[in-house]
This record gives C-alpha cells, sequence and structure tokens, in this order.
C-alpha cells in the first residue's frame, strides 16, 4: 500500500464521527454557516503563498495562474454562496392545487448528510473547496479525497480546512484508488465525485450498492468551431489561452478545433503568433517561459508524447511545437492539422498542450463530427453568423456553451456547472451546488381537519364513482 495512504481505521473513525455530528450540523443556523464561509475566504487569503508554493511544487503552475484559476473562483463561490445562502435556504412555498383545498405546500432544504469528495489533480484547491464550499452552506459534514498526484497541495488544503472546521465537520483523507475504494464501501449521503469519464462509472457502481446520491463531474473532448465569419485574431487569442492554461490539463479547455476550411491557414498562423505572443518567441524561449506549468507526471507525459506521434505517423501535418523534456515533464504547445478521425488524438479526451485542428465546409459536417461523439462538458463557437450559432445549440448537446468566448461559463456563479452523461451528472457551483448537497424535501401542512379526498375514501359507493366522474370531466 502506498505509504501516503490514510489508514482504515483512520477512516471508519473519522466517518462515524462525522455522522455523530449530523444533527447539530443540521441545527446550525444559516447565519453561522455564512460566518463560516466568511473564516474560510480570511483562511484562504492567510494561507494562499502556501498554496501557490504547493502546486508549483507539485507542477511548476506559476504563482499568477494559481490566482486566476484557483484562488479567484474559488473566492467568487465563497461571495456568491454567503450573499445568496439566506435566500436558497428559505423554505420554498409553492402552489397547491384546489383539489387538495385546505392544505400548503413547501418545499424545505435540509442537508443530505454524510458527503465524500473526491477530486482530480488538476484544479487541486479549487475543485476541493468549490464543493466543499456548497456541502457547508447546506449543513453537511465532509470528508474530502484529493488526488494522489499533488502530494503538497493536499498538505497545504489540509493546514488550511483544519485551521477552519473541525474534524467532526470536514476532513482531508489521503490516498490513491485504494483508498477511494475503502471509503466508497461506506454508507454516505452524497457523493461528488471529480474526474474523468472511465473512473466516474466506477463511482457510479459503488454509489449504487449503498443508494448514495451522487454527482459525477467528468471530462471528455470538447470542440471549439471557428467559421469564417468570426474575428479570427480574437478567436485565435481566447483559443491559445484556453489550450495551453495549465499545459491543456483543464476539463473545459478545447480540445479540437474545427475550422471552416477556406480559413484553415491563415487561423493556423494566427494561432501560431499567439503562442509565440504569449510564451516566448522560440522554443527555447518557449520552455523557459514562467507562463507555463508542467505536465502532472510520466505516465500523462508518456501518453501524451505517443498521441503526437501516432497522429504524425498517420500523416497528420506537424505545423508547431512538437518539443518536450523528459527531466521535467515538458511538453511544447503543439499544434498539428490534417488530422485523422480514426486518430487517438481526435478518439480520447487529449487533456494536454495538443491542439489537432479539423476542418469542415459546411456548419452541417461540424456538427455531424461533434454528434459522433460522447456529449461534451463544454461547446465553443466563434461566429458573427446567428443562422450557424443557433443551428449549433439547437443540434447538439453538451454541459455548456460559450458563443464568441472560451472558458468563462464557469466563472459566471449565476450558471449552473456540470456535463451530461459521458460529460457528467448532476449540476454543480452557485445554487445548483447548494440544491446539489440539499434533500428538498416534500411537505404538505393541511389546515383544517376537513380534506376533499376523504371523499374517495372506502368503502367506494356510487357516490364516489359519481364524485370521480365529475372530477374526470373536471379535469
Ligand atoms: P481520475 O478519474 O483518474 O482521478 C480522480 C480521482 O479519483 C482521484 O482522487 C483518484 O485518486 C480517484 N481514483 C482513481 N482511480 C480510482 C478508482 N479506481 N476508484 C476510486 N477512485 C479512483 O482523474 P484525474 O486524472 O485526476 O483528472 C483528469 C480527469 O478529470 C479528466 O477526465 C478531466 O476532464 C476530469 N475533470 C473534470 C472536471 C469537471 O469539473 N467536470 C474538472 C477537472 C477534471
Amino acid at each position: 500500500m502506498n505509504k501516503q495512504n490514510d489508514s482504515s481505521e483512520k477512516i471508519s473513525r473519522i466517518f462515524e464521527m462525522q455522522k455523530n455530528n449530523l444533527q447539530s450540523l443540521k441545527n446550525i443556523s444559516v447565519k453561522d454557516r455564512i460566518k463560516k464561509l466568511k473564516n474560510l475566504k480570511k483562511e484562504l487569503f492567510n494561507h494562499r503563498e502556501n498554496l501557490q508554493k504547493a502546486i508549483f511544487l507539485d507542477f511548476k503552475k506559476p504563482y499568477v495562474e494559481t490566482d486566476i484559476s484557483e484562488i479567484y473562483p474559488t473566492i467568487s463561490e465563497i461571495n456568491h454562496t454567503k450573499n445568496h445562502l439566506a435566500d436558497w435556504a428559505k423554505d420554498l412555498e409553492v402552489d397547491t392545487p384546489i383539489t387538495l383545498m385546505g392544505s400548503s405546500s413547501f418545499v424545505r432544504y435540509e442537508p443530505k448528510g454524510n458527503c465524500l469528495i473526491i477530486t482530480p489533480w488538476n484544479y487541486p484547491i479549487f475543485l476541493s473547496l468549490s464543493p466543499i464550499i456548497s456541502a457547508i452552506a447546506a449543513g453537511n459534514a465532509v470528508i474530502l479525497k484529493p488526488s494522489e498526484f499533488t502530494p503538497n497541495t493536499n498538505k497545504a488544503l489540509e493546514v488550511l480546512l483544519g485551521d477552519v472546521f473541525k474534524e467532526n465537520e470536514v476532513v482531508v483523507i489521503n490516498g490513491d484508488y485504494i483508498v477511494s475504494t475503502e471509503l466508497l464501501k461506506l454508507k454516505f449521503n452524497h457523493i461528488h465525485f471529480t474526474g474523468s469519464p472511465a473512473v466516474g462509472k466506477i463511482i457510479m457502481t459503488a454509489a449504487a450498492k449503498n443508494l448514495s446520491s451522487c454527482t459525477l463531474e467528468l471530462g471528455g473532448k470538447s470542440p471549439a468551431i471557428i467559421d469564417k465569419s468570426a474575428n479570427l485574431k480574437n478567436a485565435a487569442s481566447k483559443i491559445v489561452w484556453a489550450k495551453y492554461l495549465n499545459e491543456g490539463q483543464t476539463c473545459i479547455a478545447p480540445d479540437y478545433i474545427l475550422v471552416e476550411k477556406s480559413i484553415k491557414q491563415g487561423f493556423i498562423e494566427l494561432l501560431i503568433q499567439e503562442i509565440k505572443k504569449k510564451y516566448g518567441e522560440n522554443s527555447e524561449k518557449i520552455k523557459q517561459s514562467n507562463n507555463l506549468c508542467r505536465i502532472i507526471n510520466k505516465k500523462q507525459f508518456n501518453r501524451l508524447k505517443n498521441l503526437i506521434q501516432e497522429a504524425i505517423y498517420k500523416n497528420a501535418k506537424l505545423e508547431f511545437g512538437n518539443e518536450f523534456s523528459e527531466e521535467d515533464n515538458y511538453i511544447c504547445p503543439t499544434i498539428l492539422s490534417d488530422v485523422s478521425l480514426e486518430t487517438k488524438l481526435l478518439q480520447e479526451e487529449i487533456f494536454g498542450p495538443i491542439m489537432p485542428i479539423v476542418t469542415f465546409n459546411e456548419i452541417e459536417d461540424a456538427i455531424s463530427i461533434i454528434n459522433s461523439k460522447e456529449k461534451a462538458l463544454s461547446l465553443y463557437i466563434f461566429s458573427k453568423t446567428n443562422k450557424n450559432i443557433e443551428k449549433v445549440l439547437m443540434q447538439t448537446s453538451s454541459g455548456g456553451v460559450c458563443i464568441n468566448e472560451i472558458l468563462l461559463h464557469i466563472l459566471n456563479p449565476n450558471l449552473p456547472f456540470g456535463g451530461i452523461n459521458n460529460s457528467g451528472i448532476g449540476k454543480s457551483h452557485g445554487k445548483w451546488g447548494f440544491i446539489d448537497f440539499s434533500n428538498e424535501k416534500s411537505v404538505l401542512k393541511q389546515h383544517f381537519s376537513f380534506s376533499a379526498t376523504k371523499l374517495l375514501y372506502p368503502p367506494y359507493t356510487k357516490w364516489t364513482k359519481k364524485i370521480i366522474e365529475l372530477t374526470m370531466k373536471w379535469f
């Protein structure tokens, strides 16, 4: 067993301790939950530098990028939740049909209870804290199992969370899939998983054994379409930023680029200009750039290298990049065109700094390529032609869409975030995150001792039948 794995004994002790604390967590007022969120925000600022250092040690992520893509979205999630929690947590009154006259109805949000949050390594701070914010806002207890590939960040997170929460509310359990498997045997009330579709299936199977509800935030191939009416310079700048942020290890990064054939070469030149502008004039400068992190580990490094080699072997044209350095898992931003749809590059989620360019003649051709694949987490379209935009919106299905923009839908806390089927089940962030960690309990209150339905109780007489006939007619 991996020496960083927490023991089974610790896991069952924490689980039982949190279970025994559920009723008191449930009784915590909204005002006090908001206080906890404020405290988390304060400590996040206090621990900011530790977190930046830790994530840099794990995969050389630039400090500024940690601020932009980890700390800022987490603070924004806390702010949004604390500002709206009082509204979300209120009983939601709903209409009651006349047939139930004399009664009123409402939805009460109660915490689900013991929650397990399992997270990946690519945005280890935001992806761990964001579901914790929703879980705490809803009044739950949480065990967080972060990825084993970011040990330094996990340690820093553990210290931060330990400064805000007691063990009977939030705890980090460290370890690999063996620890996950151990955790998944426990009867959690809810499991929130972020990671790959393959592991998502394992999580859902395990959740089914205990009938634990589960939210799956998964990945897949998110396409970006660029038609000839688009502002090409703007599209190139945004696509290069989104593709090479975190070295392409972003669940909503544009995975493959669908470009209208007539603008292909000009667009590729713009992409190359953008790479040089953002990361360096030549390959040596790009490698030395402080703005690019590294591939998380050797396994992923080799997988990505093989994806490029296979595509080139199958006649893809190398437009840029294809340079590596073994010692620090560096892969240069790479662009390939004329890539066959049969390559692994266009079949598997890339999750790295490789940009395959695929051309299309008509928007319908781009749509049919997209629809030949599993439903994407995100879809991007750059176009000034409303007809094309509307066609893509109507004829494709994905978790989210940005039009003439990229990635930013994840930063609007008023939008639900999540995928569909292979890219995810359930939604997170803001109000959707709060609901995800709540049981929406239906309550009907009768105000009188009489209720119309009593007329339908047995014994069933001719009067009962008459009432039913009348009601049916009236319906
Ligand atoms: P992963 O699925 O390999 O691992 C995620 C977590 O699951 C880790 O904590 C890991 O320890 C655990 N795990 C691994 N194998 C397990 C098993 N057999 N049983 C139980 N638990 C197991 O994912 P990853 O490589 O860490 O992250 C990359 C994937 O995550 C990509 O597919 C990416 O698209 C996806 N992702 C999705 C989102 C989103 O919000 N939808 C965000 C980030 C990443």
